[in-house]
């Protein structure tokens, strides 16, 4: 995807930190943290939304899912951790390539607004 932020780290036309990388997605530190740790994980393939996702797409996110605990120690996730994935204008997502924020390393308080 052209003017893509995520699309250019992936391609590493745009050279950012890439703390961890599969076939299916790579996983990169937040520029402006929201927690101790503030991971990005970010799939190789581009798409919006989880409304747009295909099938395929859906088996792309359950692996990313089930791959980020097994990075326990890499990213810190021992005392636990937090998932976000903002859709659309009202969460405020700021990217147009579905990400999963990785937030841990503090309690965290339960404040969705
Ligand atoms: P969202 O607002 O859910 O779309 O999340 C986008 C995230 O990307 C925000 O938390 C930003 O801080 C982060 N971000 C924006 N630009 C960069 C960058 N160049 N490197 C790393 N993270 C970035
Ligand atoms: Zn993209």
């Amino acid at each position: 995807m052209e003017n893509c932020l995520f699309c250019k780290f992936v391609s590493k036309e745009f050279k950012t930190e890439i703390v961890f990388e599969n076939d299916d997605f790579i996983i990169i530190k937040d520029i402006a943290p929201k927690a101790k740790n503030h991971y990005l994980a970010i799939p190789k393939k581009h798409f919006k939304l989880l409304a747009d996702m295909t099938a395929d797409d859906a088996c792309l996110l359950g692996r990313i899912l089930k791959t980020i605990p097994t990075l326990c120690n890499l990213l810190r996730l021992e005392n636990g951790y937090r998932l976000v994935v903002n859709q659309g204008d009202d969460a405020g997502q700021t990217v147009p390539h579905l990400h999963v924020h990785i937030l841990s390393g503090q309690k965290m308080e339960w404040n969705p607004a």
